[in-house]
């Protein structure tokens, strides 16, 4: 039974992938609800000054999902669509995403249901700093590291910082991540997701006997994920043909000049009325012939509806749950696609997170090249296992991603035991 304050159709998706999972791993049933249920959750009303002197209340979300292995952490989504059982399917699959890449955290993600485009930067940064404060009791560097997510960036982390500092009367810099380096952010972590994904889709083309040189690409979602795996996809050999943001989507054949798009969208926000290619709908982008699709924007974009109508070799996962039960069930009897799940894929900002906030703890900073290093061996090792995991027990590359995730936190929790 799924608690009514998560019921949601995505928080049921993920409820529906780990009960598969647990099955296939023969969990005990008095185990699962006890792994599956987020632990904490807090929402909080807050009331925040407009420019124009009225006041708007936003609702703002906080999910911890275990605490069984360290801290926990997870990104803050600022998105109209946010509710509480986003975020608590987003921090169940951060916990899997942890245990899978061995970081010593269970999953958290947080959230303010608000348009983030909508508001002006002092009515954002005055969102922030009451969010923050709302929440001081409940994060921390041993409880709780927020990081960017969809509709946040490095801005929204400094000022993260800075409230939670102010309050503490001393400079807490590892109580976030993905902060700008001149506060104790990591080099390397803004593109580290990015970079992650192109790093991994280099290795399933390895796998596969697919030449990057002219092969062809195609993003939705232009933000950090998917700005920089476009990038550096480009930086492979790949031609990009077709990207999109929330607003509309571009093909050109011949490949996109990803910097001209950059400048275009420096001067508009948007990729939109960018005019070196033409312009195609989010719905068209998804079914493009290509070789990798990289679906790096929301959750749930394909589904039972267009699932049989992609036509990629890879399906590279940036976002988090952008690929539904009933999409995968249908991928499942299309061999020819292999799938990159995101716990996987998009795994490359938590590991960097990760080296951010050991750096803060020790006060002590690595060189760029030393980050890039640490983070592809880590990103090798969960490749490697998963799709070992995967060939051995004749299951999906999703399906073994989740069961080594899964498996870790069962294990963790069965040598902790239950408090009497
Ligand atoms: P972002 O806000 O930087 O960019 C999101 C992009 O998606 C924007 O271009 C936006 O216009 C576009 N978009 C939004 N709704 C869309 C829609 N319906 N159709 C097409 N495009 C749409 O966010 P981000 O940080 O790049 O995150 C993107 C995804 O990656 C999310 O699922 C997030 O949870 C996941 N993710 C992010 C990180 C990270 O480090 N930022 C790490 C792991 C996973």
């Amino acid at each position: 039974m799924i608690p009514q304050v998560y019921d949601s159709p995505i928080f049921r998706m993920a409820c529906q992938q780990f009960d598969l999972v647990a099955d296939f791993l023969e969990i005990p049933e008095s185990a699962r609800d006890r792994l599956k249920m987020p632990k904490r959750a807090v929402s909080v009303a807050m009331p925040v000054r407009r420019d124009d002197g009225s006041t708007t209340v936003f609702m703002g979300y906080r999910v911890q999902h275990h605490l069984t292995l360290g801290p926990t952490k997870g990104g803050v989504r600022f998105h109209p669509d946010v509710t509480l059982g986003e975020v608590g399917a987003l921090a169940m699959w951060m916990s899997w995403k942890c245990a899978l890449t061995g970081l010593p955290y269970g999953g958290a993600k947080g959230g303010v249901t608000c348009d983030p485009r909508a508001l002006s930067i002092g009515e954002l940064e005055r969102v922030t700093r009451r969010y923050t404060q709302e929440l001081i009791p409940f994060i921390g560097p041993q409880i709780d590291i927020p990081a960017p997510d969809m509709g946040t960036n490095e801005q929204t982390m400094a000022w993260m910082m800075d409230t939670y500092s102010l309050q503490s009367g001393h400079c807490v810099p590892a109580v976030v991540t993905g902060k700008p380096v001149s506060l104790g952010g990591s080099l390397g972590r803004k593109e580290s997701t990015g970079r992650g994904v192109a790093y991994l889709i280099s290795r399933a083309m390895d796998t596969l006997g697919i030449n990057a040189q002219g092969a062809t690409a195609v993003v939705q979602g232009y933000g950090n994920v998917g700005g920089v795996a476009a990038a550096s996809l480009n930086r492979m050999g790949l031609k990009v043909i077709a990207v999109s943001d929330a607003f509309g989507g571009l093909y050109n054949p011949k490949g996109i000049d990803l910097a001209k798009l950059d400048e275009h969208v420096a001067k508009t926000k948007s990729i939109v009325g960018f005019d070196g290619a033409e312009a195609i709908t989010n719905e068209q982008l998804l079914i493009t012939p290509c070789d990798v699709l990289v679906p790096a924007a929301m959750e749930r974009q394909i589904t039972g509806d267009n699932a049989a109508k992609i036509q990629c070799r890879i399906l590279a996962e940036g976002a988090n749950g952008p690929t539904t039960p009933e999409a995968d069930a249908i991928i499942a009897q299309r061999p020819e696609i292999f799938v990159i799940p995101d716990i996987l894929c998009n795994a490359g900002g938590v590991v960097v997170s990760y080296f951010e906030w050991v750096q803060d703890l020790q006060s002590f900073f690595w060189d760029e090249g030393e980050v890039m290093s640490k983070l592809y061996r880590i990103l090798e090792q969960a490749f490697v296992q998963t799709i070992n995991f995967s060939r051995k027990r004749g299951v999906s590359m999703r399906f073994a991603a989740l069961s080594l995730g899964i498996q870790r936190v069962h294990e963790a929790k069965q040598m902790r035991g239950l408090f009497p």
